[in-house]
């Protein structure tokens, strides 16, 4: 076997250890991403809740304001009523009381619905904050058992990669980029033994002269349907 191959093939079952260590915790940032969106999610639906409770709560008050001014304008009209020297201003008094009134009696309609609508929006508040609490909670959760699992992990972890460093020294930088290419894209199998003149990587056959240079043992030969690098087991 060429010895760069017999190299990566060495080097292939280090990194296919490291691949079975690592493959909960590289799933952990995902799934962290996707947690993290609902709860951003239901703290986004909090928060728009109360920012429409507090809108009414301000819109009640200020038609409470607006009723309190006409009952203090038609105090004052009342007062005219008995100052007014003739019958057509006590009629246009009279007339313009009621108008006010007819006003004020509308704006306290709509302050009442409103104050009814913010009791609902209350509740509805409530609940929203429970559900976005209860998420929060969850994702803590999530994230200190995501920190332990990869912190127990860590040891294991580094001491393999530093097994691999010094495995790979000797071996020429663009093979080694190729090979780390090809593990990547060919399902942690990027050296593939050849059986009976098949690549066990795609289970194409293999020509003559590949074969043949195989056994040489003096060239690194690749499978010419899926690129894998090859060896010939003993
Ligand atoms: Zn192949």
């Amino acid at each position: 076997m060429h010895p760069h191959v017999k190299k990566l093939l060495e080097l292939q079952k280090v990194d296919q250890e490291i691949s079975s260590l690592t493959k909960d915790i590289d799933s952990l940032p995902a799934e962290e991403a996707k947690r993290r969106k609902r709860l951003d999610e239901l703290e986004r639906i909090a928060a728009e809740k109360r920012a429409r409770m507090t809108k009414a709560d301000l819109d009640s008050r200020a038609l409470d304001k607006a009723v309190m001014g006409s009952d203090e304008e038609i105090k004052k009209l009342n007062e005219r009523l008995n100052m007014v020297r003739n019958n057509a201003e006590y009629q246009a008094t009279l007339f313009q009381i009621e108008a006010v009134r007819k006003d004020r009696d509308v704006t306290q309609e709509e302050c009442l619905k409103l104050l009814e609508s913010i009791e609902e929006l209350r509740k509805e508040v409530a609940v929203a904050d429970e559900a976005a609490a209860g998420e929060r909670k969850i994702f803590e959760g999530f994230l200190a058992e995501a920190n332990k699992l990869r912190a127990s992990r860590a040891g294991a972890v580094g001491e393999v990669r530093q097994r691999r460093k010094v495995m790979s020294e000797g071996v020429p930088q663009d093979l080694l980029n190729e090979y780390e290419a090809l593990y990547k894209t060919r399902d942690r199998q990027a050296v593939s033994p050849v059986d009976n003149n098949y690549c066990q990587g795609c289970y194409n056959k293999i020509t003559l002269n590949d074969t043949a240079r195989l056994m040489g043992g003096s060239s690194v030969v690749r499978c010419n349907s899926c690129e894998r690098i090859l060896y010939l087991p003993r």
